[in-house]
């Protein structure tokens, strides 16, 4: 494993477009020169699908209950996507049995015994569900498999009340496993001064907002031809931005410890904002 590969995990609450905007980021990397290595850590396991033209990847978790752990080939759980991406759906366990969380280690942990973290990765990208910041998911950030944590959030309460809390995860593991909050990125829910909130958000936390993602139909019209907005329509509008993120995200060097905020600190600026009545 490359000394200087950076290792990031993308957090945020469920539904908030974490998997849209790390494949949009990552295929944007691509078309840079970068060399990516993307996995999933969502039961959901969608995370690679539009990198992927659409195609669900069989998850290291399922591959695992198949064959077993002896038997598990880089080839079954890896396949290469858009701009040369390689792409890795951890998955989860049955619904209702056993625990997501428990089940991303042992995927991680698989994928490094199996040789997947090579030479030639620029970037490894963990897109990971914050709803819950369990020890399961908050393990891409212990133990230094992801140095750079960053948060997408928009100007909705639930949204940044998911942020304030992997932020949370984040001060506990600082110390010890060396890992930084990066920063937040806002994939906008049309949300009056969002930009403002999401920018003093950022602040109160002791980062900054790296970029601003646009709500835009087009991500809508590329899904239905099963591909990001960066394949779909690269001179969009919204493929710049996603490109402005990548950019951003190359040349960031502000990365913190952060200073979480109270629940009521968090709805002060809601209502500030006119948010929150
Ligand atoms: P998560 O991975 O956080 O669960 P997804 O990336 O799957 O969330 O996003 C949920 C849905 O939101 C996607 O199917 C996509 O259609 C929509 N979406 C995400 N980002 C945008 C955006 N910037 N503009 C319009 N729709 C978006
Ligand atoms: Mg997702």
């Amino acid at each position: 494993m490359r000394e200087d590969m950076r290792r990031i995990a993308i957090y945020g609450k469920g539904g908030i477009g974490k998997s849209t905007t790390t494949q949009n980021l990552t295929a944007s990397l691509s078309t840079m020169d970068k060399h990516i290595l993307q996995i999933g850590c969502d039961p959901k396991a969608d995370s690679t699908r539009m990198l992927m033209g659409g195609k669900r990847q069989r998850t290291v978790l399922d591959t695992l209950r198949e064959v077993g752990a002896e038997n598990v080939k880089l080839e079954d759980v890896m396949q290469t996507g858009f701009g040369g991406i390689k792409c890795v759906e951890a998955g989860g366990p049955e619904p209702g049995v056993g625990c997501a969380g428990r089940g991303i280690i042992t995927a991680i942990n698989l994928l490094e015994e199996n040789g997947a973290y090579t030479d030639d990765l620029d970037f490894v990208f963990y897109d990971v569900l914050g709803d819950v910041v369990c020890g399961g998911f908050a393990m891409p950030m212990r133990q230094g498999k992801a140095k750079e944590i960053y948060l997408v959030a928009s100007g909705e309460l639930m949204a940044l009340y998911a942020a304030n809390n992997i932020a949370k995860a984040i001060t506990k593991f600082a110390e010890r496993g060396g890992i930084r909050l990066g920063g937040v990125i806002c994939n906008s829910r049309n949300v009056e001064k969002e930009q403002e909130l999401l920018e003093a958000f950022s602040n109160a936390i002791g980062t900054h907002l790296v970029h601003f993602i646009p709500r835009d139909q087009i991500v809508q019209r590329a899904e239905i031809n099963r591909k990001t907005v960066v394949e779909y329509d690269p001179e969009s509008n919204q493929a710049k931005e996603y490109f402005k993120l990548a950019k951003n995200i190359i040349e960031n060097d502000d990365f913190t410890i952060p200073t979480p905020i109270e629940y009521e600190e968090l709805e002060k600026l809601m209502i500030h904002y006119g948010v929150m009545e």
